[in-house]
């Protein structure tokens, strides 16, 4: 049985709670633990993000939320994504350019709350 840990609730957890596919490089070149790729969250939190996206996009649309013209890390105007440390809090959100928020999630850089 092979199992996976969330990051997001922190539970650790069968991959059938994950989303998955075959995991067409297991047993080659990397040293991948389980024969399937699965998503990060695990199924429950996969829906609350989901429920928590379609939340801030409807706000967006109705212009109760308003997005930033500038990255509130490196200050650059652009594109900007909201980018949620607990997606439990639709509304906390931190405004992050593309490459900002990239970074954050790949653990390049932290946000000092
Ligand atoms: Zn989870
Ligand atoms: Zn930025
Ligand atoms: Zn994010």
């Amino acid at each position: 049985m092979f199992t996976k840990e969330c990051p997001r609730c922190n539970r650790t957890l069968p991959v059938s709670e994950f989303n998955g596919r075959p995991n067409p490089d297991w047993g080659k070149r990397y040293n991948h633990k389980t024969p399937i790729w699965t998503d990060t969250r695990c199924r429950d939190c996969t829906k609350a993000v989901t429920k928590l996206r379609i939340k801030v996009m409807k706000a967006r649309r109705e212009g109760r939320l308003k997005a930033p013209d500038r990255c509130s890390h490196c200050q650059q105007i652009g594109r900007i994504h909201g980018h949620h440390e607990d997606y439990y809090k639709p509304f906390d959100i931190i405004w992050l350019c593309v490459s900002c928020h990239s970074n954050v999630h790949h653990g390049n850089i932290t946000l000092n709350a």
